[in-house]
């Protein structure tokens, strides 16, 4: 059983030695007294949330990894055997799983978090992405958090990753006038030809970036979809519209920081009357099947694509892992395990 084990608290940005690919042996078989299941891992989700818990933690609503242990994530997986009344060997779920070939889910919290998966006659990878945690994340902040109306100026930061492209297509569904950035010409042409934002352009070419906002919004922003944080926050709050709403989804550019950058811009939201919001997804998960019913149709009509940079075997994922931090993935970042 290959595993991906945190060789030690991480502090910067992470690097490939900061995790290392062991081997051990298992029985593929949950132990006789357990309540868990043993699953077989398909696909694995990297997900920036998995930076923080590889450095130590204190009062923070989620727990490290264990240096010597493997981390785990989002991923879909295969029941192998199940010692627990909810799952049975050949189910396919989604969930908290361990970051190895085969894991033990074993804990009442863990069982408790997997969903099992009803519809499979879409891609199963889409379980990390579109129909998985982030897909909920981009259907509850959008929604839910900024409260859009039809014809709004959205705009929308990391726009083609596993978020913000969705992020971006719902607002168009909607009949926003929805803008994108990111970090290459590349994206910045799914963002246009695939995704069909009005707009979109690369923040890392632009000098000034509140000029680059008033270009793309001269009459103001009044939803901005906040996946990065820091310089781009403060050039948002100076175009923000009054009454605006920001969804405070991520702050990417801040996780490899000791200490955040500073944020100046912020009585804006005093004379806008600017609502400002964090959300986490799991709060969410209620609306799941609700989320579903929408979805399914749509990825089935072709109203609402999906992109995926899909790494291949287990050897590949810390890699693909800290390939997010330097925008190395091109859409929703995924490890393929095993296709089957
Ligand atoms: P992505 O697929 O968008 O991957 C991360 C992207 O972030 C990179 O591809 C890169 O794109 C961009 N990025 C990396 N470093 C920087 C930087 N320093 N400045 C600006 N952009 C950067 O990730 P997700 O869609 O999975 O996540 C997007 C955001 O949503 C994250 O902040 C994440 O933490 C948050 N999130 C929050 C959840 C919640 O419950 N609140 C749940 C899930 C995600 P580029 O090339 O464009 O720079």
């Amino acid at each position: 059983n290959k595993q991906v084990i945190l060789n030690n608290y991480v502090s910067g940005f992470p690097k490939e030695p900061d995790m290392s690919i062991t081997t051990n042996t298992i029985q593929l078989k949950v132990p006789e007294d357990s309540t868990g299941i043993l699953v077989k891992n398909l696909y694995l989700s990297c997900d920036p949330y998995m930076r923080p818990r590889m450095q130590k933690l204190d009062g923070s609503y989620v727990e490290s990894f264990k240096p010597g242990s493997p981390i785990y994530g989002y991923g879909v997986a295969k029941v192998l055997d199940s010692g627990h009344p909810r799952f049975k060997k050949g189910d396919l779920i989604w969930g908290m799983t361990g970051w190895e070939e085969y894991a033990l889910i074993a804990t009442p919290q863990s069982l408790l978090s997997l969903f099992k998966i009803q519809h499979t006659d879409v891609p199963l990878s889409y379980y990390t992405g579109i129909l998985g945690m982030p897909g909920m994340t981009a259907y509850a902040g959008f929604y839910e958090v900024c409260s859009p109306k039809l014809g709004e100026y959205v705009y929308v930061s990391a726009a083609s990753g596993a978020v913000g492209q969705l992020v971006g297509q719902f607002a168009k569904l909607l009949g926003c006038y929805v803008v994108g950035s990111a970090g290459s010409k590349d994206k910045v042409d799914l963002l246009m030809n695939k995704f069909k934002f009005d707009e979109a352009f690369n923040y890392k070419e632009e000098e000034d970036l509140n000029a680059a906002l008033k270009r793309y919004f001269p009459e103001g922003i009044d939803i901005y979809f906040e996946n990065v944080g820091g310089k781009m926050l403060d050039a948002v709050l100076l175009n923000m519209r009054a009454r605006g709403r920001i969804a405070v989804c991520g702050m990417i550019s801040q996780y490899n920081l000791d200490k955040p950058e500073g944020v100046y811009n912020l009585t804006t939201l005093i004379s806008k009357g600017i609502r400002m919001e964090g959300f986490l997804v799991p709060d969410y998960y209620h609306l799941y099947p609700k989320y579903l019913e929408m979805i399914i149709p749509h990825i089935k009509e072709g109203k609402i694509v999906y992109v995926e940079d899909v790494a291949e075997g287990l050897e590949s994922a810390p890699s693909a892992l800290i390939g997010l931090f330097s925008g190395r993935n091109v859409g929703k970042q995924v490890v393929a395990v095993a296709r089957e």
